[in-house]
Protein backbone atom coordinates (compact mmCIF):
# COMPACT_ATOMS: atom_id res chain seq x y z
CA UNK A 1 0.00 0.00 0.00
CA UNK A 2 1.41 3.36 -1.16
CA UNK A 3 0.91 6.93 1.11
CA UNK A 4 -2.55 7.36 0.56
CA UNK A 5 -1.67 11.26 0.54
CA UNK A 6 0.14 10.88 -2.38
CA UNK A 7 -2.32 8.29 -4.33
CA UNK A 8 -5.33 10.92 -3.19
CA UNK A 9 -3.19 13.89 -5.36
CA UNK A 10 -3.81 12.32 -8.25
CA UNK A 11 -7.31 13.21 -7.92
CA UNK A 12 -6.08 16.96 -7.67
CA UNK A 13 -4.58 16.93 -10.82
CA UNK A 14 -2.65 19.93 -12.33
CA UNK A 15 -5.59 21.61 -14.75
CA UNK A 16 -2.70 23.44 -16.61
CA UNK A 17 -1.11 20.08 -17.45
CA UNK A 18 -4.60 18.41 -18.36
CA UNK A 19 -5.29 21.45 -20.86
CA UNK A 20 -1.84 20.98 -22.34
CA UNK A 21 -2.27 17.20 -22.76
CA UNK A 22 -5.49 17.98 -24.23
CA UNK A 23 -3.40 19.77 -26.62
CA UNK A 24 -1.11 16.98 -27.80
CA UNK A 25 -4.07 15.08 -28.63
CA UNK A 26 -5.69 17.45 -30.46
CA UNK A 27 -3.02 18.66 -32.28
CA UNK A 28 -1.96 14.47 -33.18
CA UNK A 29 -5.28 14.51 -34.43
CA UNK A 30 -6.05 18.10 -36.66
CA UNK A 31 -2.07 18.99 -36.82
CA UNK A 32 0.20 21.32 -34.49
CA UNK A 33 -0.75 24.34 -36.21
CA UNK A 34 -4.27 24.53 -36.36
CA UNK A 35 -4.66 24.16 -32.51
CA UNK A 36 -3.88 27.42 -30.39
CA UNK A 37 -2.26 26.35 -27.46
CA UNK A 38 -2.34 29.36 -24.70
CA UNK A 39 -2.10 26.18 -22.01
CA UNK A 40 2.02 25.82 -20.54
CA UNK A 41 4.64 28.14 -19.58
CA UNK A 42 7.33 27.08 -21.35
CA UNK A 43 9.53 29.91 -22.57
CA UNK A 44 9.24 29.53 -26.53
CA UNK A 45 12.75 31.48 -27.23
CA UNK A 46 16.38 30.32 -27.58
CA UNK A 47 18.26 30.60 -24.68
CA UNK A 48 21.34 33.38 -24.64
CA UNK A 49 24.02 32.96 -26.40
CA UNK A 50 26.21 33.69 -23.88
CA UNK A 51 24.80 31.05 -22.09
CA UNK A 52 25.54 28.51 -24.92
CA UNK A 53 29.58 29.99 -24.98
CA UNK A 54 29.74 29.42 -21.14
CA UNK A 55 28.58 25.86 -21.63
CA UNK A 56 30.78 25.35 -24.73
CA UNK A 57 33.56 27.32 -22.89
CA UNK A 58 32.92 25.07 -19.34
CA UNK A 59 33.21 21.74 -21.56
CA UNK A 60 35.92 22.45 -23.52
CA UNK A 61 37.91 23.31 -20.95
CA UNK A 62 37.92 19.55 -19.68
CA UNK A 63 40.70 20.97 -16.83
CA UNK A 64 37.93 21.13 -14.08
CA UNK A 65 36.41 17.55 -12.22
CA UNK A 66 33.78 19.55 -10.60
CA UNK A 67 31.94 20.21 -13.82
CA UNK A 68 30.09 16.91 -13.41
CA UNK A 69 30.69 15.99 -9.90
CA UNK A 70 28.66 16.51 -6.89
CA UNK A 71 28.05 20.24 -6.34
CA UNK A 72 28.36 21.12 -2.59
CA UNK A 73 24.95 20.99 -0.99
CA UNK A 74 24.40 24.80 -0.32
CA UNK A 75 25.70 25.22 -4.10
CA UNK A 76 29.47 25.73 -5.85
CA UNK A 77 30.84 28.68 -3.53
CA UNK A 78 32.47 31.16 -6.50
CA UNK A 79 28.44 30.32 -8.07
CA UNK A 80 26.82 31.72 -4.74
CA UNK A 81 29.56 34.73 -4.90
CA UNK A 82 28.47 35.90 -8.33
CA UNK A 83 24.61 35.45 -7.80
CA UNK A 84 25.41 37.67 -3.92
CA UNK A 85 27.41 40.49 -6.37
CA UNK A 86 25.35 40.56 -8.90
CA UNK A 87 22.03 41.35 -6.80
CA UNK A 88 24.37 43.87 -4.46
CA UNK A 89 25.15 45.42 -7.76
CA UNK A 90 21.84 45.62 -8.97
CA UNK A 91 19.40 45.98 -6.02
CA UNK A 92 21.57 47.99 -3.81
CA UNK A 93 21.79 44.78 -1.61
CA UNK A 94 24.87 43.59 0.53
CA UNK A 95 24.39 39.26 0.27
CA UNK A 96 27.20 37.57 0.69
CA UNK A 97 28.35 33.92 -0.28
CA UNK A 98 26.68 32.47 2.87
CA UNK A 99 22.85 33.99 1.96
CA UNK A 100 23.18 32.10 -1.49
CA UNK A 101 21.23 29.04 -1.34
CA UNK A 102 21.75 27.27 -5.14
CA UNK A 103 18.14 25.02 -6.11
CA UNK A 104 16.77 23.21 -8.57
CA UNK A 105 14.25 26.15 -10.21
CA UNK A 106 12.44 28.08 -8.26
CA UNK A 107 10.03 25.02 -7.43
CA UNK A 108 12.86 23.99 -5.43
CA UNK A 109 13.51 27.35 -3.78
CA UNK A 110 10.42 27.44 -2.47
CA UNK A 111 9.74 24.45 -1.44
CA UNK A 112 13.01 24.86 0.69
CA UNK A 113 12.06 28.22 1.83
CA UNK A 114 8.46 27.02 2.77
CA UNK A 115 9.92 23.75 4.99
CA UNK A 116 12.34 25.89 6.86
CA UNK A 117 9.64 28.51 8.09
CA UNK A 118 7.31 25.87 8.56
CA UNK A 119 7.23 24.22 12.38
CA UNK A 120 4.06 22.49 13.56
CA UNK A 121 1.03 20.93 11.86
CA UNK A 122 -1.77 24.02 10.72
CA UNK A 123 1.15 26.27 11.02
CA UNK A 124 -0.12 28.85 7.83
CA UNK A 125 1.10 30.29 4.86
CA UNK A 126 -0.83 32.82 3.65
CA UNK A 127 -0.70 33.66 -0.21
CA UNK A 128 -2.80 36.07 -2.41
CA UNK A 129 -5.19 35.08 -5.33
CA UNK A 130 -4.81 34.52 -8.44
CA UNK A 131 -1.39 32.01 -7.34
CA UNK A 132 0.42 29.40 -8.97
CA UNK A 133 -1.56 26.23 -8.10
CA UNK A 134 1.49 24.59 -7.03
CA UNK A 135 1.43 26.49 -3.79
CA UNK A 136 -0.90 23.94 -2.63
CA UNK A 137 1.04 21.02 -2.82
CA UNK A 138 4.65 23.24 -1.99
CA UNK A 139 2.63 24.02 1.24
CA UNK A 140 0.81 20.45 2.05
CA UNK A 141 4.04 18.53 1.21
CA UNK A 142 5.82 20.86 3.89
CA UNK A 143 3.11 20.31 6.56
CA UNK A 144 1.07 23.43 6.12
CA UNK A 145 -1.79 25.07 5.60
CA UNK A 146 -2.44 27.37 2.21
CA UNK A 147 -4.53 30.31 2.74
CA UNK A 148 -5.42 32.47 0.17
CA UNK A 149 -6.38 35.86 -0.12
CA UNK A 150 -9.06 36.85 -2.20
CA UNK A 151 -8.25 38.62 -5.62
CA UNK A 152 -8.03 42.20 -6.18
CA UNK A 153 -9.89 42.13 -9.58
CA UNK A 154 -9.90 45.90 -10.34
CA UNK A 155 -6.00 45.99 -10.56
CA UNK A 156 -4.85 42.27 -8.81
CA UNK A 157 -2.53 44.36 -6.57
CA UNK A 158 -3.25 43.47 -2.76
CA UNK A 159 -6.46 43.02 -1.31
CA UNK A 160 -4.98 44.15 1.88
CA UNK A 161 -8.50 44.14 4.25
CA UNK A 162 -8.95 40.58 3.26
CA UNK A 163 -5.63 39.75 4.18
CA UNK A 164 -5.35 41.48 7.46
CA UNK A 165 -8.43 39.28 8.34
CA UNK A 166 -5.90 35.80 7.50
CA UNK A 167 -3.46 36.75 9.93
CA UNK A 168 -3.34 35.39 13.05
CA UNK A 169 -0.56 33.94 14.69
CA UNK A 170 0.10 30.23 13.46
CA UNK A 171 0.82 32.37 10.10
CA UNK A 172 4.78 31.72 9.76
CA UNK A 173 5.00 32.79 6.38
CA UNK A 174 3.67 34.85 3.64
CA UNK A 175 4.14 34.00 -0.29
CA UNK A 176 4.06 36.52 -3.15
CA UNK A 177 4.82 36.42 -6.86
CA UNK A 178 5.88 39.35 -8.38
CA UNK A 179 5.33 39.96 -11.63
CA UNK A 180 2.38 37.36 -11.16
CA UNK A 181 1.21 34.20 -13.09
CA UNK A 182 -1.09 34.67 -14.16
CA UNK A 183 -2.10 38.45 -13.98
CA UNK A 184 0.95 39.60 -15.59
CA UNK A 185 1.15 42.39 -12.92
CA UNK A 186 3.97 43.79 -11.16
CA UNK A 187 3.49 44.76 -7.29
CA UNK A 188 3.75 48.43 -6.97
CA UNK A 189 6.09 50.72 -4.14
CA UNK A 190 2.98 50.94 -2.65
CA UNK A 191 1.79 47.67 -2.11
CA UNK A 192 5.37 46.18 -1.15
CA UNK A 193 5.78 48.88 1.63
CA UNK A 194 2.30 48.64 2.65
CA UNK A 195 2.66 44.52 3.10
CA UNK A 196 6.01 45.38 4.93
CA UNK A 197 4.83 47.58 6.99
CA UNK A 198 1.53 45.05 7.92
CA UNK A 199 4.04 41.96 8.46
CA UNK A 200 6.53 44.38 10.68
CA UNK A 201 3.43 45.14 13.03
CA UNK A 202 2.22 41.35 12.88
CA UNK A 203 5.56 39.94 13.80
CA UNK A 204 5.94 42.50 16.99
CA UNK A 205 2.02 41.41 17.92
CA UNK A 206 3.06 37.74 17.90
CA UNK A 207 6.35 37.61 19.08
CA UNK A 208 7.60 35.51 15.82
CA UNK A 209 9.44 35.95 12.52
CA UNK A 210 6.78 35.74 9.77
CA UNK A 211 8.87 35.40 6.58
CA UNK A 212 8.02 36.93 3.17
CA UNK A 213 8.99 34.08 0.42
CA UNK A 214 9.33 36.13 -2.68
CA UNK A 215 8.71 34.09 -5.93
CA UNK A 216 10.08 35.99 -8.51
CA UNK A 217 11.23 33.55 -12.06
CA UNK A 218 10.07 36.43 -13.82
CA UNK A 219 11.86 39.26 -12.49
CA UNK A 220 13.62 39.75 -15.41
CA UNK A 221 10.11 39.80 -17.98
CA UNK A 222 8.68 43.28 -17.55
CA UNK A 223 7.50 45.18 -20.63
CA UNK A 224 9.40 48.76 -21.47
CA UNK A 225 8.78 51.03 -18.89
CA UNK A 226 7.92 49.03 -16.00
CA UNK A 227 10.15 48.99 -13.14
CA UNK A 228 10.32 46.54 -11.05
CA UNK A 229 10.71 47.26 -7.44
CA UNK A 230 13.30 44.42 -5.44
CA UNK A 231 10.59 42.96 -2.75
CA UNK A 232 13.72 42.08 -0.52
CA UNK A 233 14.28 45.70 -0.16
CA UNK A 234 11.02 46.32 1.74
CA UNK A 235 11.49 43.76 4.24
CA UNK A 236 14.15 42.43 6.11
CA UNK A 237 12.79 38.69 6.88
CA UNK A 238 12.61 38.12 2.79
CA UNK A 239 13.59 34.76 1.38
CA UNK A 240 14.03 35.79 -2.69
CA UNK A 241 13.48 32.22 -4.58
CA UNK A 242 14.57 32.94 -8.57
CA UNK A 243 15.00 30.88 -11.43
CA UNK A 244 17.11 30.91 -14.29
CA UNK A 245 13.91 28.93 -16.21
CA UNK A 246 12.27 31.67 -17.75
CA UNK A 247 14.60 34.56 -17.95
CA UNK A 248 17.13 32.55 -19.61
CA UNK A 249 14.21 29.51 -21.59
CA UNK A 250 16.44 26.95 -19.57
CA UNK A 251 13.24 25.40 -17.88
CA UNK A 252 14.61 22.05 -18.33
CA UNK A 253 17.93 22.29 -16.93
CA UNK A 254 16.46 23.15 -13.34
CA UNK A 255 18.47 25.98 -11.63
CA UNK A 256 17.79 28.84 -9.52
CA UNK A 257 18.56 29.98 -5.72
CA UNK A 258 17.51 31.42 -2.55
CA UNK A 259 18.80 34.55 -1.45
CA UNK A 260 18.63 34.87 2.43
CA UNK A 261 18.22 38.80 3.34
CA UNK A 262 21.62 39.37 5.34
CA UNK A 263 19.27 41.72 8.17
CA UNK A 264 16.84 38.63 8.85
CA UNK A 265 16.31 36.84 11.55
CA UNK A 266 18.07 33.43 10.74
CA UNK A 267 20.54 35.57 8.26
CA UNK A 268 23.63 33.14 9.75
CA UNK A 269 21.91 29.81 9.43
CA UNK A 270 19.19 29.78 6.96
CA UNK A 271 21.40 28.69 4.15
CA UNK A 272 22.96 25.84 6.32
CA UNK A 273 19.14 24.72 7.52
CA UNK A 274 17.94 24.66 3.47
CA UNK A 275 21.12 22.53 3.15
CA UNK A 276 19.74 19.79 5.73
CA UNK A 277 16.18 20.57 4.36
CA UNK A 278 17.74 18.69 0.75
CA UNK A 279 19.13 15.82 2.65
CA UNK A 280 15.80 14.61 3.92
CA UNK A 281 13.82 15.78 1.22
CA UNK A 282 16.62 13.63 -1.18
CA UNK A 283 16.99 16.73 -3.14
CA UNK A 284 20.56 18.22 -3.08
CA UNK A 285 23.42 19.05 -5.15
CA UNK A 286 22.10 21.13 -8.01
CA UNK A 287 23.27 20.21 -11.51
CA UNK A 288 27.41 21.56 -11.48
CA UNK A 289 27.32 22.17 -15.19
CA UNK A 290 24.19 24.88 -14.60
CA UNK A 291 25.63 26.60 -11.79
CA UNK A 292 28.59 27.39 -13.51
CA UNK A 293 27.38 28.16 -16.85
CA UNK A 294 24.82 30.35 -15.43
CA UNK A 295 27.17 31.80 -13.15
CA UNK A 296 29.08 33.28 -16.48
CA UNK A 297 25.98 35.32 -17.79
CA UNK A 298 23.96 35.70 -14.73
CA UNK A 299 22.43 39.28 -16.10
CA UNK A 300 21.94 38.06 -19.50
CA UNK A 301 18.37 36.76 -21.11
CA UNK A 302 17.02 35.42 -23.99
CA UNK A 303 15.51 38.12 -26.22
CA UNK A 304 12.16 38.41 -24.77
CA UNK A 305 10.61 40.61 -27.20
CA UNK A 306 8.50 38.17 -28.48
CA UNK A 307 6.29 38.38 -25.14
CA UNK A 308 6.25 41.48 -25.32
CA UNK A 309 5.03 41.97 -28.78
CA UNK A 310 2.67 39.23 -28.23
CA UNK A 311 1.05 41.09 -25.46
CA UNK A 312 0.43 44.07 -27.45
CA UNK A 313 -1.54 42.50 -30.16
CA UNK A 314 -3.46 40.56 -27.56
CA UNK A 315 -4.24 43.37 -24.98
CA UNK A 316 -5.10 46.00 -27.82
CA UNK A 317 -7.75 42.93 -29.79
CA UNK A 318 -9.02 40.99 -26.76
CA UNK A 319 -10.30 44.12 -24.56
CA UNK A 320 -11.68 45.22 -27.91
CA UNK A 321 -13.59 41.93 -28.31
CA UNK A 322 -15.20 41.72 -25.16
CA UNK A 323 -12.62 40.23 -22.98
CA UNK A 324 -12.05 42.67 -19.88
CA UNK A 325 -8.22 42.54 -19.03
CA UNK A 326 -6.25 44.02 -16.10
CA UNK A 327 -3.10 45.12 -18.23
CA UNK A 328 -0.07 42.66 -17.85
CA UNK A 329 3.34 44.92 -16.86
CA UNK A 330 5.37 41.55 -17.39
CA UNK A 331 5.65 37.78 -17.49
CA UNK A 332 4.02 36.09 -20.75
CA UNK A 333 0.64 35.89 -18.99
CA UNK A 334 -2.73 37.86 -19.11
CA UNK A 335 -5.74 36.79 -17.03
CA UNK A 336 -9.07 38.29 -19.00
CA UNK A 337 -12.44 37.80 -17.89
CA UNK A 338 -14.44 35.34 -19.09
CA UNK A 339 -17.43 35.84 -20.99
CA UNK A 340 -19.72 33.48 -18.45
CA UNK A 341 -18.97 33.17 -14.36
CA UNK A 342 -18.31 29.46 -14.67
CA UNK A 343 -14.84 29.74 -16.43
CA UNK A 344 -14.84 26.09 -16.94
CA UNK A 345 -17.39 25.78 -18.75
CA UNK A 346 -15.84 28.90 -20.87
CA UNK A 347 -12.54 26.82 -21.64
CA UNK A 348 -14.40 24.01 -22.81
CA UNK A 349 -16.38 26.28 -25.04
CA UNK A 350 -13.16 28.03 -26.30
CA UNK A 351 -11.73 24.25 -27.10
CA UNK A 352 -14.75 24.40 -30.63
CA UNK A 353 -12.38 27.17 -31.51
CA UNK A 354 -9.63 25.32 -31.06
CA UNK A 355 -8.21 28.13 -28.24
CA UNK A 356 -6.85 26.55 -25.33
CA UNK A 357 -7.12 28.42 -22.33
CA UNK A 358 -6.45 27.53 -18.45
CA UNK A 359 -9.84 28.53 -16.25
CA UNK A 360 -9.18 31.11 -13.22
CA UNK A 361 -10.05 29.14 -10.67
CA UNK A 362 -7.03 26.78 -10.96
CA UNK A 363 -5.24 29.78 -9.67
CA UNK A 364 -8.40 30.55 -7.05
CA UNK A 365 -9.49 33.29 -9.04
CA UNK A 366 -12.70 31.90 -10.91
CA UNK A 367 -14.62 34.13 -13.27
CA UNK A 368 -11.39 34.68 -15.27
CA UNK A 369 -9.35 32.75 -17.73
CA UNK A 370 -5.30 32.27 -18.03
CA UNK A 371 -3.59 32.85 -21.51
CA UNK A 372 -0.06 31.89 -22.15
CA UNK A 373 1.28 33.72 -25.14
CA UNK A 374 4.72 32.16 -24.98
CA UNK A 375 4.02 31.09 -28.46
CA UNK A 376 4.89 32.64 -32.65
CA UNK A 377 3.59 35.67 -32.74
CA UNK A 378 1.66 34.54 -36.21
CA UNK A 379 -0.01 32.01 -34.02
CA UNK A 380 -1.49 34.77 -32.18
CA UNK A 381 -2.34 36.47 -34.62
CA UNK A 382 -4.11 33.40 -35.99
CA UNK A 383 -5.70 33.03 -33.10
CA UNK A 384 -7.62 36.18 -33.03
CA UNK A 385 -10.63 35.41 -35.53
CA UNK A 386 -11.14 32.39 -32.90
CA UNK A 387 -11.21 34.70 -30.07
CA UNK A 388 -13.66 36.84 -32.09
CA UNK A 389 -16.16 33.77 -32.37
CA UNK A 390 -15.94 32.47 -29.24
CA UNK A 391 -16.69 36.13 -27.97
CA UNK A 392 -19.91 36.32 -30.39
CA UNK A 393 -21.12 33.32 -28.86
CA UNK A 394 -21.82 35.63 -25.68
CA UNK A 395 -22.18 39.12 -26.93
CA UNK A 396 -23.98 38.35 -30.55
N1 LIG B 1 6.64 29.84 -9.44
C1 LIG B 1 5.85 30.31 -10.43
C2 LIG B 1 4.97 31.47 -10.16
C3 LIG B 1 5.87 29.70 -11.69
O1 LIG B 1 5.07 30.18 -12.66
C4 LIG B 1 6.71 28.58 -11.91
C5 LIG B 1 6.73 27.88 -13.18
O2 LIG B 1 5.96 28.11 -14.10
C6 LIG B 1 7.52 28.16 -10.84
C7 LIG B 1 7.46 28.80 -9.63
C8 LIG B 1 8.46 27.00 -11.00
O3 LIG B 1 9.51 27.38 -11.83
P1 LIG B 1 10.86 26.55 -11.99
O4 LIG B 1 10.89 26.02 -13.38
O5 LIG B 1 11.93 27.54 -11.85
O6 LIG B 1 10.90 25.52 -10.95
Amino acid sequence: MLNSRYVEMQNHENVIRRVFMYGKKRAAEIGFDNIFDYSLGNPSVAAPESFHKALAEILAAQDDLTVHGYSPSLGIGSVRQAVAASLNRRFGMNYEEKHIFMTSGAAGAVAHALRAVLEEPGDEIVTFAPYFPEYQPYVEGAGGKLSVTPACTDDFQIHFEAFEKLLNPRVKGVLVNTPNNPAGVVYSVATLARLADILTEKQREYGHSIYLISDEPYRELVFEGVQIPYTASFYANTFTCYSFSKSMSIPGERIGYVAVHPDSDDAEVAAAVFGQISREIGHNCPPSLMQLAVARCLEDTSDLSVYEKNKEILFKELPALGYGCVKPQGTFYMFPRSLEPDDTSFCERAKKYELLLVPGSAFGCPGHFRISYCIPTEKVIRSLPAFRRLAEEYLG
